[in-house]
Parts: structure tokens; sequence; C-alpha cells
């Protein structure tokens, strides 16, 4: 689906005053295109993504998912668009330590009350499109950093969400490992046809992304030439 952002500012509550940590943002990532929020730590990255998400409701400003306004949705019916079509990896999203790689992802459809054996069809597609299937049977303890950041993946993947956003994916990763985790957002992005937006602190992987947005203090700066992106990106981003 289309996501469009138009226009959103957010602000906290901060002592006596607020802190506005989104200051009229916009931006459209279209499906098939992986765009990628770069901006230093506390610059509104993760805000943006839970404002993505539906889970945070901004001051102002709109977020429209294939032209439709959730916030003109019910409680009950955003929840619902949410868990069907967007899919959320966050750095919160731990793994449950006591299962397999493969229960992380059932117990997603067994929350949706799906039908198990279709379900575990489904899981092990997934784990076999990040590279997992050997690993179906390992607790997060025996997996690598890698490993366990594809789990997390794929998991966001089970409600076949056409929205993905991703926080920090490589964060905890090695360079070499942090490149694969990007390399298979990439791949999992056109296979399946995604609207993927992925926050990095990580400018070393741009080049795969089909449009970098640069987050300061809650502005969009659109990348002005010469900046660390690879030639052949290019920066979509809007503000007023
Ligand atoms: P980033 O992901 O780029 O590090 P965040 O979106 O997490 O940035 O935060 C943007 C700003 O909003 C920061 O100044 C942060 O301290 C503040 N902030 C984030 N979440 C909250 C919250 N729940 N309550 C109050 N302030 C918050
Ligand atoms: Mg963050």
């Amino acid at each position: 689906m289309t996501l469009h952002i138009d226009d959103v500012t957010l602000t906290y509550p901060d002592g006596e005053q607020r802190l506005t940590a989104l200051d009229h943002v916009s931006l459209t990532a279209e499906p098939g295109t992986l765009t990628a929020i770069v901006g230093p730590s506390g610059s509104g990255k993760s805000s943006l993504l839970a404002v993505a998400a539906t889970l945070i409701t901004p001051d102002s400003g709109r977020v429209l998912l294939n032209g439709r306004d959730l916030a003109q949705l019910s409680r009950t019916e955003t929840a619902k668009a949410r868990r069907e079509g967007i899919g959320i990896v966050f750095q919160t999203s731990n793994l449950l330590a006591s299962l397999t790689a493969l229960d992380q992802l059932l117990v997603i459809a067994h929350i949706a009350g799906r039908d198990m054996d279709a379900a575990r069809i489904q899981a092990m597609d997934l784990l076999g499109a990040v590279g997992l299937v050997p690993q179906a049977d390992k607790r997060p303890s025996q997996l690598s950093g890698g490993q366990r950041q594809r789990v997390t993946i794929a998991r966001g993947l089970m409600n076949q969400p056409s929205l993905l956003l991703v926080d920090e994916p490589t964060s905890a990763l090695d360079r070499h490992r942090g490149e694969a985790v990007l390399d298979l957002l990439r791949e999992l992005t056109t296979d399946r046809n995604l609207t993927t937006v992925m926050v990095t602190h990580d400018h070393e992987h741009l080049a795969t992304a089909d449009a970098v947005i640069e987050l300061t203090d809650g502005r969009i700066a659109t990348l002005a030439d010469g900046d660390a992106v690879e030639p052949g990106v290019v920066a979509i981003a809007s503000t007023r």
C-alpha cells in the first residue's frame, strides 16, 4: 500500500512545555520501494515510524494508507487495519526466550486466531525467505545476533503486511551481518512488493534504498549533493 505522511507535527509533554519530536513532516512511500530514514539520536526517527504505524496519533497532520485516513476509523477498526496491513519490527520487539524460531512466528498466527496448519506452512516459508530453515527449532540463545534479527523480520511478515516498518535493524550487528540484513530487506521489499520504511543510523548501507530521508530535530532535510549518499539515491522528502 502507499503510505502518505502529510504535514505531521508530533509533540510530547516535557515538564511545563512540549517537546516537538516531528515538525511538519511529509513523505510518500510506494509499494516495492525501500525508504531509509537517517538522522542523529533524538531526531524523531522512531517517532516517525510510530506515527506511520498508527500507534501514535500526531498533534496535527494526517497518515494515509492507500489514501485512507485511519484517524477517521474507530479504535477497533484501526487496530484491525494495523494488524492486517502493517508489519512492525521495532527495537523493542524482542523475541521470547523460551520459544523456538518457528514458534515466535506461530504466536502471531495464534493471537490472530488463524488456522494453525496453514500458519505453520507460511511460517516455514518465511523462515526459508530469511534463510533460517535449519534454525527453525532453535531458541534465541542458540542464534547469532544476525539470525535473531532475521527472525524478528520474518515475524513482522507473518500477518502478510503490505507496509513494513523497521527500526534500526542493523544496530546490534557487525558490518557484514548488517549488510546481509539490509540485502534481505531489499529482496523482501521487491519480491513481496512491500512498502518498506526503515530507520538506520548507519550511512554505509544506504545505496540499497530507493529514497533517503534525513531527520534533524524533527525536521526533514533533503540531502544535498555530495552528502554521504551513493549516486542514484534520490531524496524524495519534502518539507515546509
Ligand atoms: P530517534 O529515534 O531519532 O532517536 P525519537 O523519535 O525516539 O528519536 O525521539 C525524538 C524526541 O522525542 C527525543 O527528544 C526524545 O527524547 C523524545 N521522546 C521520544 N519518545 C518520547 C516519549 N514517549 N515521551 C516524551 N518524549 C519522548
Ligand atoms: Mg529511535
